[in-house]
């Protein structure tokens, strides 16, 4: 007996049979066209903004950002295609922040490691000198 994946379509609401899109037949279609839609505009105004192109397409510029970090809006082709780092804002046209706030929190979880390293320290510290006793 096969079980029959359903779920509600994350773009629609409609129940649908589960998918590698996740997302139903009708979403999919949509969604392709609006791809197609931003890609046209795209080849025709290279330089345009991802608010330019929301604009100009009425795709909401929330999935303009997913393809843009899919790759599937390659950046190199359009170089003012930018979404806002998750911590400052800052346009910026890969991974998930800034290249200051990333330096920022690589900072940040180094110091974490070492009051970690030096917490643990202690307390073996603290347990070899308890055995001696
Ligand atoms: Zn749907
Ligand atoms: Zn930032």
């Amino acid at each position: 007996m096969s079980i029959l994946m359903v779920a509600n379509c994350p773009g629609c609401g409609k129940v649908f049979q589960k998918n590698l899109r996740n997302l139903c037949y009708d979403c999919v279609n949509i969604l392709q066209a609006e791809y197609d839609t931003c890609d046209r505009y795209l080849r025709a105004n290279r330089k345009s903004t991802t608010e330019q192109l929301s604009m100009a397409t009425g795709v909401s510029a929330k999935q303009i950002i997913i393809w843009i970090k899919d790759r599937r809006l390659p950046v190199t082709d359009y170089p003012n295609l930018t979404y806002p780092c998750n911590s400052c804002s800052e346009p910026i046209r890969q991974q998930e922040m800034c290249y200051s706030c990333r330096s920022r929190l690589t900072k940040d979880i180094r110091e974490m490691q070492e009051k970690e390293a030096k917490l643990v320290h202690n307390s073996f510290a603290y347990k070899n000198r308890v055995n001696r006793y």
